[in-house]
């Protein structure tokens, strides 16, 4: 399994190389082509096995550019501030050699600075969900409709954190067709059962 056999395009094989990254890690191998191919996916994944990579790379080749009028097509949730600028450094390193735009919008940061990430029409948002909420009800014309997919990071810890119903609320949101991807470190009981109905038939990557 490499990089070069995955049909990755090649401004998103650019963004791998200049990455440095040569062979993809074991997770990265089975959930490529599975979330490339539209699939829902449970991935269950430990920080340091390049499970960002898993979901960011074929995200970018699955976007390809930046599309003025589609809205935001994919929404990144992350349990916290820190985890949620880290993977939006991912996504803009990982896509600098395409033209898709980028927002990241938590709390603790000024709403003013976020507004205005928010008029550039990013293709692709990183978001706590707090925060998300709060600019969906402040900013007239943002929806989330428009999602193609949203990816819930560490949702184990989302849970923990008392960010569920939160996370239920913007799903509620998104349409129907959307492809819902699920990483987390363990799988309790009730975020394996959000992940049988929230999701649809799921495919399980287990390392
Ligand atoms: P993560 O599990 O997403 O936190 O990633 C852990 C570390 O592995 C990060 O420093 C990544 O940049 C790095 N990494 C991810 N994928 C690869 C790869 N295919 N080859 C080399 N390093 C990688």
């Amino acid at each position: 399994g490499s990089f070069e056999t995955m049909g990755l395009g090649p401004m998103t094989m650019k963004g791998v190389k200049r990455k440095g990254y040569r062979l993809p890690t074991p997770i990265q191998r089975r959930a490529i082509p599975l979330v490339m191919a539209g699939q829902d996916l449970v991935g269950m994944a430990r920080t340091g096995s390049g499970k960002t990579a898993a979901f960011v790379i074929p995200l970018i080749e699955r976007l390809k550019e930046h599309s003025p009028k589609a809205g935001a097509r994919a929404v990144i949730l992350a349990p916290t501030r820190e985890l949620a600028l880290q993977t939006h450094k991912v996504v803009a390193e990982l896509g600098r050699y395409t033209s898709l735009r980028t927002a990241v919008l938590v709390g603790g940061d000024s709403m003013e600075a976020q507004f205005a990430e928010l008029t550039t029409n990013p293709d692709i948002i990183v978001a706590t969900p707090g925060r998300l909420l709060h600019h969906l009800e402040e900013v007239e014309g943002l929806s989330l409709k428009t999602t193609q997919v949203c990816i819930l990071d560490e949702a184990d810890r989302l849970f923990e954190l008392g960010l569920f119903e939160q996370v239920r609320q913007l799903l509620a949101g998104m349409g129907e067709g959307r492809q819902t991807l699920l990483f987390s470190a363990t799988l309790p009981g009730a975020l394996a059962e959000f992940a049988r109905v929230g999701l649809k038939d799921p495919a399980l990557v287990r390392l």
